[in-house]
């Protein structure tokens, strides 16, 4: 006899809906995103009428922001750049019209995905260079745009008190300025006091440890909760490792590939969540 008839005879019924309920809901571990972010900002708002300080803490790339269109504006231009245009008529042709996909990571997919699999050391050093200045400029990061639902989600985490940091790996000479502008541009909160951007002071720091290692600096007792949202499994793993406290929040967009995506913690794919249901139950 098969499991599910057998079950399905047994008195264990609603233990085997409770079973596939949670399979459903947990199915890959993807998490009914908008109900688990409903339940932070019943969280927040908890802490928040308790007098509790808590802290949200985001990744920007590929967390808050989808890079995508960063990317292709960079190809685009490289395809329109007249000495390029010279040296590379048929590539240019073809990254007139490169698109990118949200789980692309540097340039790499968008080029192989525009029909430019097999193209030579000099086109593929020309691009890399010109996709390095560009890509890690504060000009470029204007082009960013929010995943779906960011800029609510965090404008309710400023509502509810709750301290917000922007903790990024971009660095503050190459990135300081546009980053700060573009937050500003797309109305996510931002002030010294509780509201604050954290750029690396030196390109070349290592991501993972210089985001652990801002973690490590808050007084031990100054949050009665802290959430670190992030779409990097490098970044995440160590966090988690170190700072076991730490409410962690997989997004799921793209990532470096160096390590695998977390299996054990939530995972979003949006930041949407039922503004107006949610403030009638709060
Ligand atoms: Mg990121």
């Amino acid at each position: 006899m098969s499991l599910i008839p057998r079950v399905l005879l047994s008195h264990k019924v609603p233990d085997f809906l409770a079973f596939l309920q949670k399979l459903w809901l947990n199915g890959e571990n993807m998490t009914q995103p908008g109900q688990y972010l409903e339940k932070i900002l019943t969280e927040m708002a908890y802490f928040d009428r308790q007098q509790q300080k808590a802290l949200a803490v985001f990744d920007l790339d590929s967390t808050l922001f989808d890079v995508g269109p960063r990317l292709k504006k960079i190809l685009h231009d490289f395809a329109a750049h007249p000495d390029f245009q010279k040296k590379f008529p048929r590539a240019c042709e073809l990254l007139a019209n490169a698109e990118t996909q949200r789980t692309d990571w540097g340039i790499k997919d968008a080029v192989m995905r525009a029909g430019l699999g097999d193209h030579g050391t000099e086109l593929h050093n020309a691009l890399r260079e010109f996709w390095k200045q560009r890509f890690f400029s504060n000009e470029y990061l204007h082009f960013d745009i929010p995943y779906e639902g960011a800029v609510d989600f965090v404008q309710k985490v400023q509502e509810l008190n709750c301290d917000i940091a922007y903790l990024t790996g971009r660095d503050i000479a190459r990135m300081g300025p546009g980053s700060k502008e573009v937050l500003e541009k797309w109305k996510m909160p931002l002030h010294e006091e509780n509201a604050r951007l954290i750029l690396k002071p030196q390109k070349g720091m290592d991501d993972a440890a210089f985001k652990s290692d801002w973690f490590a600096e808050i007084p031990e007792n100054k949050y009665s909760k802290i959430w670190f949202f992030e779409n990097e499994p490098v970044n995440v793993n160590l966090v988690r490792s170190v700072h076991k406290h730490i409410e962690i929040v997989f997004f799921d967009s793209t990532h470096s590939r160096q390590q695998e995506a977390p299996l054990d913690v939530p995972k979003i794919i949006n930041f949407l969540f039922n503004k107006s249901e949610w403030e009638k139950m709060n």
